[in-house]
């Protein structure tokens, strides 16, 4: 374990960041570039990669202040954030000491806290979405099924919502592949029949690529194996 923690270690190194609630400057474990290997796109389109998974690594936290969000949005704060932020900051905070490796459960926690500062600051509902998906993907690789179900049911509300509030693109994503995730968490929250509909829309459209294409073909193969056994 020790051995393999010090080869983890040397795929990783520290990054230099601005925080944009209290301007001072820290750093934060980031993967090395090519220090690690793509092994599949599973069904949630999520990369898989050995032997690191770069999701682990996607929270920031400024070491003075506490502020904590996943990397897509840790700058696209406005005053309306700063504000709500600052008013709800501990002035004795006390930086969280993680090992340089994170366990799943560690990096779960870090994307918990980031939910926090999502809820705190009033952000987008996507960006609450976006986190708790993350979080249920991660209870998925340590098989905690109730965790799991848990962060998956608030990623499909919390998606739903934003579908009718927000515009495209919505965390980066376009609005075929949202409905491809919002079927996937349809499925992953038992609503079999949801998914099985979306999916056959999104199949019959014209301006849908080929390798979201590919992946309602093996979602739609899967849906037909769960009918039949
Ligand atoms: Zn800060």
């Amino acid at each position: 374990m020790e051995q393999k923690n010090e080869e983890l270690k040397e795929r990783l190194y520290d990054k230099s960041y601005t925080c944009p609630i209290c301007n001072k400057n820290f750093k934060a474990k980031q993967i090395k570039k090519g220090k690690t290997i793509f092994v599949e796109m599973d069904l949630g389109l999520r990369g898989k990669f050995k032997p690191i998974m770069p999701d682990y690594y996607y929270v920031i936290m400024c070491d003075n202040c506490g502020y904590t969000a996943v990397s897509k949005t840790f700058d696209k704060t406005n005053g309306k954030h700063i504000k709500a932020i600052q008013k709800n900051i501990n002035k004795n905070y006390h930086p969280k000491n993680y090992p340089d490796v994170y366990t799943p459960e560690i990096a779960i926690d870090r994307y918990k806290i980031a939910l926090y500062f999502a809820h705190i600051k009033q952000s987008d509902i996507s960006e609450k979405a976006y986190i708790a998906q993350k979080i249920a993907f991660i209870y998925g690789d340590i098989n905690n099924k109730e965790g799991e179900l848990e962060y998956n049911t608030h990623a499909y509300n919390w998606y739903s919502e934003a579908y009718i509030e927000e515009k495209f693109p919505i965390m980066d994503m376009e609005e075929n592949q949202f409905l491809y995730n919002l079927a996937y968490l349809a499925y992953k929250i038992g609503n079999k029949d949801e998914a099985k509909k979306t999916l056959g829309k999104l199949i019959i459209k014209k301006d849908i690529s080929n390798v979201l294409k590919e992946k309602i073909e093996e979602f739609r193969d899967i849906l037909r194996n769960d009918e039949e056994s």
